[in-house]
Order: structure tokens, then sequence, then C-alpha cells
């Protein structure tokens, strides 16, 4: 496992973790303040949101890597199904290539995939998932010419309804094999998968489809299933255990911190959050 002791070029800070993701939350830190300040800390890498990039893809893209930090990947790919997705499936679709476009202006190798829900008409998730991969394998290899690898990532399943029909890491990469596209993979996020016990198998099973690793803690009390996630150490997932299975498995990407926290850590001084990050990583991850 990687020591994260004194080598910080392996962690990337999800934008998210200072409220970026979302247009009312956090200080409200430009993308260049927020690459100098990972640049400052050591990280190798940093994770935006589409919503901060607007047209600015490979002017920010070209500062980042001036500034030391790669744009490890992008958030997100469109819903492609369910009650959130954008009406219809040219919309989607043309969306979803967007997404493709700013990555690669970006130079981000990963776009990260969350499928959206059930798809309105439906009942359980076996037609939504079917959209999905029919819709992932269209993209795939408009996303391969621009060298942009798609990872599916699979939400806890408490999002099954609207946001994700895609729960676990085992149906992640079952989609992966219907899909069958060199370039689509698998995320794998600490908030969604710490209570599956199958995951440990699940992972040597992924091997080199996994695309990325998103740390952050369950908290046991959790007061908001979208916007109370923990920082590492402060809830119940076996952070360690999760790193160590998933390099254990071939992981040698970044490891992205990525907490969604409206109450408390998107409430502080954004220099604070990014130090007890690195406290974290060094410490319980
Ligand atoms: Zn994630």
């Amino acid at each position: 496992m990687r020591d994260f002791g004194s080598d910080l070029s392996a962690v990337a800070l999800n934008t998210a973790t200072l409220g970026h993701n979302m247009a009312s939350a956090g200080a409200g830190w430009s993308p260049e303040r927020t690459i100098d300040a990972c640049a400052a800390r050591g990280f190798g890498g940093i994770v935006f949101w589409r919503r901060e990039i607007g047209d600015r893809a490979v002017q920010i893209g070209a500062r980042a890597r001036a500034a030391g930090v790669a744009v490890a990947g992008l958030c997100r790919a469109p819903f492609l199904v369910g009650p959130l997705a954008p009406p219809g499936r040219a919309a989607v679709m043309d969306e979803f290539r967007a997404a493709i476009d700013m990555a690669a202006a970006l130079e981000a190798p990963v776009l990260t995939i969350v499928t959206g829900g059930v798809e309105p008409g439906t009942k359980g998730v076996t037609e939504s998932l079917r959209l999905v991969a029919d819709r992932v394998a269209e993209a795939a290899p408009y996303a391969a010419a621009r060298d942009v690898w798609l990872a599916l990532e699979p939400l806890n399943p408490v999002y099954g309804g609207d946001r994700s029909c895609l729960t676990t890491l085992r149906d992640a990469l079952d989609l992966c094999d219907t899909i069958a596209a060199p370039n689509v993979g698998v995320a794998v996020d600490v908030y969604h998968v710490w209570w599956d016990t199958d995951l440990s198998r699940q992972l040597v099973r992924a091997g080199a489809r996994i695309l990325g690793l998103h740390l952050c803690d369950w908290l046991a009390e959790t007061r908001d299933v979208l916007l109370d996630r923990g920082m590492m150490g402060e809830g119940v997932a076996d952070i360690r255990a999760i790193r160590s299975a998933t390099e254990a498995a071939g992981y040698a990407g970044p490891c992205e911190v990525e907490i969604f926290s409206a109450e408390n850590w998107w409430k502080r001084d954004p220099a604070d959050v990014l130090d007890v990050m690195v406290e974290r990583v060094r410490t319980v991850c």
C-alpha cells in the first residue's frame, strides 16, 4: 500500500469537499485558488465538477498542470436514466458528449458516471440498467477517441430510486462486461461500498478496471444521506482496508477525497478543511 506519510502526490481533492458541486454551497473559491491550495499541500491531483468549469476547460486544465497538479477527473456525466435525467434519450446523449468534451479539454483522463435512478414508467432496476448499458456503450467510442475513460460509480442503495439504479460494485462490473468497451471501468467510493461484504472479491474481479478511489467516511448517525458525509476517521468505514484491497487489486491511481457535508465541513474555512484532509489521509487512510 502506498505510503502517504511524506508523499501526497497520489492524493487528489474532489472539489465537492469544499462544496463546489452545488451552486449555493461552500466558500466559493475559484478553480485557480483551489488549484494553488492543492499544490501548496503537495496534492498531485484535483477533480472538478462541471459547474465550476463553464467554458474555461482548456484554460483551467493548463493552469492546474502549470501548478504541478493533474486534473485527475471530472464529475460527472449527466444522469443517464431516471427521474433526474435530461428529458429524452437525445438530450441525455447530447449532454453526455458535452461532458466528455469538457473532460478532454481539461485533459482529465476520467469522466465519472452516476447512472441515475429508476427510469419513469418502469419498476425495479433491470430495465434501467439495460438503458444505462446501451447509452454508455454508445458514448464509449466517442470518449475513447478523445482519450477519456468512463468510470461507472455504484452508489449506496439508498439512492436506488432517484440517483443510481447501479448500487453495487458487482453490478457495475456486470455492466462493464455487457458494455465490453476498453475505456469503461468503475469508480470505488468508500461512502457507497463500505458496507458490502462482497467488496474484496469484487475488487479482485475488477483489477485494471478500477479507475478511481474516493475517500470519505460513513457517519454512524448520519443526518442526511446525500450531504452529511464524514471526514475520514469520523465514521465507521474501514477506509484503510478498502484502500489496501483496492491497491492490492492493482489500482495505482489517485485517492480522491470527496466529502459532501453541508452542515459541517462546507461551513469551515476551506484552508482548514484541506489541512485536516492532509492529517487524516496520513493517519487513517
Ligand atoms: Zn464518489
